[in-house]
């Protein structure tokens, strides 16, 4: 999981603080020392962390703060908007032109998952915008490189343009580019070759692609996992190329946070998206507020919100809304909803999002493995429909039965119908407007 020795460690630095019934200047001094430790061990650049330690002990600094209301929960405050701010303030939007076709080039070390990107990015704009995007293949030096966009595109049903290995990569943007405007695409996405390292022949390869086809939009992919090496690399494209977003790739790893929290301000580039996992849907908006909570283990709601609303099927979701309100929820929407769910990712990732959750002790541990969710689907396949719709039935002989069917022990059905009565226990508070204990949760 990502961030994880950083959240940890930051949370344990602002708890200590929490603790004390009085923040003094010395308690402070120790917090930030905790601070700026934690973040070098993240490998966030030396730099950035001078700046933002300096920035927060300024602000926390003073009377205001340290003999207000709630010292504690004042600096964890002003940490979160200097977080933010370190990472950008604001959610960056693509680069659109006013003319069709807007070109977008892709730029980026090998492996660090620039043709995977390119095929979130079109998939994500066919989505989101009914865009028409078309693909150049500018990678010439690795025929597997060609094979794996048109795999990739194939699978998002996009065109792609090629011309082989064999034409140098400027003429084939060329060719590519009047090809997109003869078909009215709208988006062209240049997928360029990747080195292990930057090396001046690629650098000035790109050089002519870009000046060439004047892109509205030069995305440089890094792979969060490299933590400052790629700050490094961003510096090094960024010196050559007008470069004018970055996009992270690999943050569902277990990266430290070095490269999410440096890049920004290393080279005063935007990161635009995250690739979160391996999936042509796994691309996100970077909000640096989103980030900044999440690295600090307070949950990133809206992110999963908008998770569920992309992934739910809308008319199923309202279905068990009004299911849920009528306190008629049944073992066909537990059916349901599991389903769902599991398409959504590992459960754990997903319970990690939720406010309090990310560092919570009870669930550190927890791997849901999706074994079990194959046990609970099938003692719930092997009930009559009348069972599903009114578990009430489920009387000590129909449990055995159950039991019997799914080829699962007894005490583990009883369990899985018990929690399934809490659940709708506890949804039925929740719709009914009790939402005290929810946010109670929130630290609302
Ligand atoms: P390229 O050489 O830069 O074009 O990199 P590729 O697109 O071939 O990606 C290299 C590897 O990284 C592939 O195995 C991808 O599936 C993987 N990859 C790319 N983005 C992500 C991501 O966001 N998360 C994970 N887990 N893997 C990714």
């Amino acid at each position: 999981m990502a961030f994880e020795g950083l959240t940890e460690r930051l949370q344990s630095a602002m708890s200590k603080l929490r603790r004390k019934p009085k923040v003094t200047e010395a308690d402070l001094k120790e917090t930030m020392r905790e601070i700026r430790l934690a973040l070098l061990e993240a490998d966030v650049n030396f730099t950035v962390v001078k700046d933002f330690v300096k920035q927060v002990r300024e602000r926390a600094t003073g009377t205001d703060v340290l003999q207000g209301l709630n010292p504690a929960q004042q600096i964890v405050k002003i940490v979160d908007e200097e977080l933010t701010k370190t990472m950008g303030s604001e959610a960056v939007p693509l680069n659109k032109s006013d003319k069709i076709p807007t070109i977008i080039m892709m730029t980026g070390l090998q492996g660090a998952g620039k043709t995977t990107t390119a095929g979130k990015l079109a998939l994500k704009l066919k989505n989101e915008e009914n865009a028409r995007p078309m693909f150049i293949a500018a990678d010439v030096y690795r025929p597997a490189a060609i094979d794996q966009l048109e795999t990739v595109a194939k699978s998002i049903d996009v065109p792609v343009f090629q011309l082989g290995t064999d034409v140098d990569p400027v003429e084939i943007v060329r060719q590519g580019l009047e090809e997109a405007k003869a078909k009215h695409n709208d988006y062209v996405i240049i997928d360029t070759a990747g080195r292990l390292q930057i090396d001046e022949k690629l650098m000035n390869e790109l050089v002519n692609i870009e000046t060439l086809a004047q892109p509205d939009e030069i995305l440089l992919v890094v792979d969060a996992m490299t933590g400052q090496n790629a700050t490094e690399t961003a510096d090094g494209f960024n010196s050559k190329l007008n470069i004018t977003g970055v996009i992270l790739t690999k943050l569902d790893g277990d990266t430290r946070g070095g490269a999410a929290l440096s890049i920004r301000a290393v080279t005063g580039k935007p990161i635009k998206f995250v690739g979160q996992g391996e999936k042509m849907t796994d691309l996100d908006v970077f909000h640096p507020d989103r980030m900044s909570s999440r690295i600090l283990g307070m949950g990133d709601m809206l992110t999963l919100i908008e998770k569920a609303q992309q992934d739910f099927d809308e008319d199923q979701a309202k279905k068990t809304m009004d299911k849920m309100r009528e306190n008629s929820f049944d073992f066909n929407d537990f059916l349901d909803q599991m389903e769902q769910v599991q398409n959504m990712g590992p459960i754990e990732d997903i319970m990690k999002m939720i406010p309090g959750m990310a560092n919570n002790p009870a669930i550190k541990n927890v791997k849901v493995d999706p074994k079990d969710m194959d046990h609970i689907k099938a003692i719930v396949y092997s009930m009559t429909p009348a069972e599903r719709e009114n578990p009430d039935l489920l009387n000590p002989s129909r449990r055995r039965r159950l039991a019997a069917g799914a080829a699962r022990p007894i005490v583990e059905v009883n369990r899985m119908i018990k929690q399934f009565n809490e659940m709708k226990k506890m949804m039925k508070q929740v719709s009914s407007g009790n939402m005290a204990g929810m946010e109670q949760m929130m630290g609302g």
